[in-house]
């Protein structure tokens, strides 16, 4: 439309990984407070910038909020591959920074004191915290679109994002599903819905949403991460290209009579596990009402495949087109492979790429080679005491070994390997306002002038206080606001060569 930015048109998408981890202390022969060892790790934070909330030279957040779940927000991305990048350098951010603290009590209690760093979404105490995905989304798309057209999908990813865990119902897919409410919400405290509506989309608010996508388990499975989010992304360009031109999409028959309850029965009974769809009309629309109404997690993804397949022979062009890395053909390849090995109960298949399927084939291992002494040391759940240590084991990224055992045998893919993980703990994105920030945080730190940063806004404070907007965040050029703080912050520079993004 009129006025409009160009990136509007088109399929062009920012993508950001929020993600939450959950600490505990062990061997350190006294009770130590989980709170005050994740405000251990912020304190180098602190001390060069005032507060446990700050932005990193790659463009990312790192806070702690209230609790003791040190937080890591990726930068924005505009392929799920880089997205899944940034979120690897969380990852190393974060284990280096737990590594200091457990250096620091080692050297001050002279015991073994071991930090464990949790990439999951429940405690040991039940408590539940989250990994949030955020999508720049068109504001054509409603809501109530979202609910009848994206949720089902979210719903029945979970064959291949799900992280596993062991409940007291057993294995089930996902860490989460219990302790989601309502679908669609716009409120943030109390309830837990699946995806949040609030309005901040950090963009202009006239052409685009945020969609904040609470319902995924915290991946520990590069692939995973990434393909949850490539997955979601063709979902929602055949949503967008519906809703500009005012035509069917072809997903309204895939509405979920009850999206919190197939999301338990998905994740407690599996992939096979009938669930409800809204209309009796069934998923193809098709007569054969009667016998359709009840379907299964394959089902209802392959009717996703099925549909974004079409959609991208028309459009995959355009799509790839939005993309840097990814391409469309290759995304729908992989996503086919994981629900068809799914729908086959070939566990063994994606057990190298999917996180339930590699947690379940470490536990069934050990089972095999313990078939003797089950009773040994029950948990409360029934389940022997070391499936569950190997369960958290799988989600620690300071003393794990399960995990890591994985990838170094080759029984786990990796995407992304050391060099560019620690690149990317350095440097942003470089086709994003996340670069211009990076930059600006880059001279910040070395600056003696009081700043302040945010997704939007980079400011200076003082008496000849000055601040930049970022509103596009797709724009990488340096505005003229942007030249003059980045001055202000070192005013030896000269005006627009220094500034090299
Ligand atoms: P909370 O932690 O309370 O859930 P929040 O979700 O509002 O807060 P942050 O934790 O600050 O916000 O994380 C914001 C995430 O959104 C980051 O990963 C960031 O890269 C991403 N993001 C920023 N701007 C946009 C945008 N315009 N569209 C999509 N994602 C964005
Ligand atoms: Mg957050
Ligand atoms: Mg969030």
């Amino acid at each position: 439309g009129a006025g409009m930015s160009p990136e509007f048109e088109g399929f062009a998408r920012i993508f950001g990984i929020e993600t939450e981890y959950g600490v505990s202390v062990t061997d350190s022969g006294r009770h130590e407070d989980a709170g005050q060892v994740a405000l251990a790790m912020y304190r180098p934070i602190v001390s060069r910038g005032r507060s446990t909330n700050t932005y990193l030279t790659n463009g990312a957040r790192l806070y702690l909020d209230v609790g003791s779940h040190p937080e890591y927000a990726t930068a924005e991305c505009r392929d799920p591959h880089d997205a899944m990048v940034q979120d690897r350098a969380g990852e190393i951010v974060m284990s280096r920074l737990a590594n200091d603290v457990q250096r620091r009590m080692r050297a001050a209690t002279g015991r073994p004191v071991r930090i464990h760093l949790f990439k999951n979404n429940v405690d040991s105490a039940g408590h539940s915290f989250g990994c949030h995905e955020n999508y720049l989304v068109r504001r054509f798309v409603s809501l109530d679109m979202v609910e009848r057209e994206l949720l089902p999908f979210l719903v029945t990813r979970q064959i291949f994002t799900g992280a596993g865990r062991l409940t007291s119902h057993g294995f089930e897919l996902t860490q989460r599903s219990g302790f989601l409410d309502e679908a669609v919400s716009s409120a943030t405290t109390r309830s837990r819905p699946m995806v949040n509506t609030r309005d901040e989309p950090h963009a202009d608010p006239d052409e685009f949403r945020r969609l904040h996508v609470i319902i995924g388990d915290s991946n520990r499975s590069q692939f995973a991460t990434r393909m949850k989010l490539a997955t979601t992304h063709l979902v929602l360009c055949v949503m967008e290209d519906a809703a500009r031109r005012g035509v069917p999409s072809g997903l309204d028959g895939c509405a979920l009579a009850d999206p919190r309850q197939a999301n338990r029965i998905i994740s407690v009974e599996g992939v096979h596990a009938p669930i409800e769809l809204a209309s009796r009309a069934g998923l193809h629309g098709g007569s054969d009402a009667a016998s359709a109404a009840d379907v299964t997690a394959v089902d209802v993804q392959r009717r996703y495949i099925d549909v974004v397949t079409r959609f991208l022979d028309s459009h995959g062009e355009e799509v790839d087109a939005a993309l840097t890395v990814s391409t469309a053909r290759s995304i729908v390849a992989q996503w086919t492979r994981v629900v068809d090995a799914a729908a086959a109960d070939d566990v063994e298949a994606i057990a190298d790429r999917v996180d339930w399927a590699a947690k379940k084939r470490l536990m069934d291992r050990w089972k095999d080679r313990h078939s003797g002494d089950l009773d040994a040391g029950c948990s409360g759940s029934g389940d022997p005491k070391r499936l569950v240590q190997l369960d958290f084991d799988y989600h620690d990224i300071v003393n794990g070994a399960s995990f890591e055992a994985l990838v170094r045998h080759g029984m786990m893919v990796s995407e992304v390997d050391a060099r560019t993980g620690d690149m990317a703990v350095e440097n942003p994105p470089s086709d994003t306002r996340a670069a211009l920030r990076g930059e600006f945080m880059r001279r910040a730190l070395q600056s003696s002038r009081q700043w302040s940063c945010d997704w939007t806004r980079l400011a200076i404070g003082g008496d000849d206080r000055h601040e930049a907007f970022l509103i596009d965040p797709f724009d990488t050029k340096p505005s003229e606001d942007y030249r003059l703080v980045m001055r202000m912050l070192d005013p030896s520079s000269d005006s627009a060569s220094d500034v090299t993004v």
